[in-house]
């Protein structure tokens, strides 16, 4: 099932379930005990909001063995993980704005985890059953603040540097589904999630060793090889086969 989240015509926000391209009210919650509406109201016709609403962010760096070596980096014993803020967040559609600190924005095209349940020392085996579903995001990065800094807070986290949706897709197989970055129609990146370093399910063991994982946060998974620049004007898509394709617009 899709499930989104969007603005209802009174000005407040709700989620939603799709079947095919309508949409249904949810009443409840939508990570335990909720009931689903009936889905009349076109797609077209909503305005999107990011699917959930995160408690946190967490990302995972140097996910992809090609993506490492471009940036001249070694593959990482472990899995190396950092924040975004939720404060970064923009939904399908929404500008990701370009700010006058750097002068080198880059995308990553990611696959994104959504936690279902509350998750604390969770193994790899048990992983499953914490995940509520997964959607498309853009890590969004302002290459030459990494670089400098050191900590990747200010690079990672201006304002509209977490774009993901539209949707959370609640039956998505993450084992090996090729994952697509396009700037203005011309490919960056490509490569499929078996490529992955290291697999949800040991991303979320590793990551509940550390912090509690609550309902509706995110993990980024890391992002393939053919990570480049954003310019003023740009358009750029992050398509996940199977899953959908995340859109946005780029501008200073
Ligand atoms: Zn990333």
């Amino acid at each position: 099932m899709r499930i989104i989240r969007y603005q209802t015509p009174e000005g407040t926000a709700t989620y939603g379930w799709m079947l095919e391209d309508k949409v249904g009210e949810i009443q409840g919650n939508v990570f335990s005990e909720y009931r689903r509406r009936e889905a009349k109201i076109p797609f077209k016709e909503v305005q999107v909001l990011a699917p959930c609403e995160p408690s946190k962010i967490v990302c995972v760096g140097r996910n992809y063995v090609e993506h490492a070596r471009e940036l001249g980096n070694e593959t990482p014993k472990v899995p190396l993980i950092f924040f975004k803020p939720p404060s970064s967040i923009i939904p399908n559609g929404g500008t990701v704005i370009l700010p006058p600190q750097s002068k080198q924005v880059e995308h990553e095209g990611e696959l994104v985890m959504v936690i279902g349940k509350r998750a604390r020392n969770v193994t790899a085996e048990q992983a499953k059953e914490f995940i509520f579903g997964y959607t498309i995001g853009n890590d969004v990065t302002a290459r030459d603040l990494q670089k400098t800094d050191g900590q990747w807070t200010r690079a990672k986290g201006f304002d509209t540097f977490s774009p993901f949706g539209p949707w959370i897709d609640t039956d998505f197989d993450p084992s090996d589904a090729v994952v697509t970055c396009r700037v203005n129609g011309q490919m960056r990146q490509m490569a499929s999630t078996r490529d992955m370093v290291f697999n949800v399910g040991t991303l979320i063991a590793y990551i509940s060793s550390v912090m509690t994982l609550e309902p509706g946060d995110l993990i980024f998974t890391g992002t393939p090889a053919g990570v480049g620049e954003l310019k003023n004007g740009d358009v750029v898509d992050v398509e996940i086969e199977g899953l959908g394709k995340l859109s946005n617009p780029v501008k200073v």
